[in-house]
């Protein structure tokens, strides 16, 4: 067994003009892709080629850095492109919303505290929205490929929206401006993928 790289469920350019085109195959077949391979390369001969991939992440301490990096990079990208979808300015599902407004301060507050998530992220990472061990909403960001499945993150829970902050998710469009990315990822966040995200974590 090993790892694959999953197919997108959309074309390249379904997110223009949010998320165009050539940033979609590049970040798609060349970065998730490499990040695959290095990864069924660094478990060669090791038992974890037959986990899930969210497995390996919990126990990510156990392995090299290179698992670290790369089993993050896979676990990361395979949920962000089933997250993306324009969605024409819907927002969360009713549970969502309410999760939000208990948790988080309201929808506004957690806009404002999610993008700071990614904005103030130096250099590469990612933002998140998880659902904790207490069963509560919370945002975070966390360095490289690291996720808050991980067992040497700072921030741990399910979850359920993560926004990729690397320049390779934005460049080609948006250059130094990561802020202007982050306004068009509200465009473009699948909220029916949040929702079930949600529903499954507060089991
Ligand atoms: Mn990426």
């Amino acid at each position: 067994m090993s790892f694959e790289l999953p197919n997108l469920d959309y074309g390249f350019d379904a997110l223009e003009p949010h998320i165009d085109a050539l940033t979609m195959q590049i970040h798609h077949d060349k970065h998730h892709g490499a990040y695959v391979a290095n990864l069924n390369k660094a478990l060669d001969g090791n038992d974890a080629l037959n986990w899930s991939i969210e497995d390996v992440c919990r126990s990510v301490s156990k392995f090299p850095p290179a698992v670290r990096n790369n089993g993050g990079g896979h676990y990361n990208h395979s949920m962000f492109w089933k997250l993306l979808k324009v969605n024409n300015g819907a927002g969360p599902s009713a549970d969502v919303k309410a999760a939000i407004d208990r948790d988080l301060g309201g929808f506004d507050k957690f806009k404002e505290t999610f993008g700071n998530a990614g904005i103030t992220r130096f250099g590469s990472g990612w933002a998140w929205l998880v659902v904790t061990a207490e069963k509560k909403l919370a945002v975070g960001s966390t360095p490289n490929q690291d996720n808050p499945l991980m067992d040497v993150s700072d921030l741990k829970g399910t979850p359920i929206l993560g926004m990729d902050v690397w320049e390779h998710a934005y460049y080609l469009k948006y250059q130094n401006r990561r802020p202007d990315y982050i306004a068009a990822f509200w465009n473009v966040i699948n909220w029916d993928e949040v929702a079930a995200r949600f529903a499954a974590g507060m089991k």
